[in-house]
């Protein structure tokens, strides 16, 4: 072996050494509950199986929960008849219990690390189905909503989605152009007005992917999601699939 090659086999060697030591010194916690977890990915066994539980079936269209025998063949009885800008939603599961807990919590930066964590966990189920997209790009919030929020938790999740599946993360390519206020005491109807052009494209320096996979952390009427797909098909993207964490019916 050359001067050279043991040199950096020493250095691996040491590297090794340090991040043992690191894990010895802190071992890493589950972003969940808190306890040791002896994998990388931020949650232990037992929260991972218990999000994997919360994924109860789902329509393919729309992410809504459905029962075990619904026909999904052309989406549920909730939106066959519906127009929707994105071809397919994939969640995580149901807003309620650790999901709805978490969802509370990746609102706040402190807990950026747990985003993360939940978009690898959303990542590996995408690797496991047919959807394709060629890049990830998250919902982004208004710059004084990010400013004040510290980040945008539907960023992270998309970092923990591209680290997974290898797909690179377009964060800039979408903006909030306009500040709307917090949808969740509105009525449906009055959603549309106060989304509408809420969203500007630009793939400046990036050329305009075929397939997007847009990323959110929850999705209510999807009145948000549908604005922002439309933007990026209005801006020549021709296929767009939805991942959200949870799903509110
Ligand atoms: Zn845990
Ligand atoms: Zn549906």
């Amino acid at each position: 072996m050359s001067g050279q090659g043991w040199g950096r086999r020493a250095w691996e060697v040491c590297q090794s050494c340090w991040e043992g030591l690191w894990d010895f010194v802190f071992p890493p916690r589950c972003w969940l509950c808190q306890q040791y977890t002896g994998t990388d990915w931020g949650l232990c066994e037992a929260c991972q199986k218990q999000l994997r539980d919360l994924s109860d079936r789902a329509c393919w269209r729309c992410g809504r929960t459905v029962g075990p025998y619904a026909d999904l063949t052309r989406g549920c009885d909730r939106c066959r008849t519906e127009h929707y800008p994105f071809r397919s939603v994939k969640r995580l599961g149901r807003y309620e219990g650790v999901l709805r807990d978490a969802v509370l919590q990746i609102k706040h930066a402190a807990y950026e690390g747990l985003a993360v964590a939940l978009g690898r966990f959303l990542g590996y189920l995408l690797t496991h189905t047919e959807v394709p997209f060629d890049v990830i790009v998250p919902v982004p919030l208004h710059w004084w909503r990010q400013w004040r929020r510290g980040y945008n938790q539907a960023e992270a999740l998309a970092e923990g989605i591209g680290e997974i599946t290898g797909k690179r993360v377009l964060s800039k390519v979408l903006l909030r152009i306009r500040p709307t206020s917090s949808q969740t005491w509105q009525s449906p109807t009055e959603r549309q007005p106060n989304i509408k052009g809420a969203f500007r494209a630009q793939f400046r320096g990036h050329s305009v992917p075929r397939s997007v996979l847009l990323v959110d952390d929850v999705m209510t009427t999807g009145s948000t999601l549908t604005e922002a797909a439309r933007t990026l098909r209005n801006a020549g993207v021709r296929e767009i699939h939805v991942a959200i964490l949870a799903r509110t019916e």
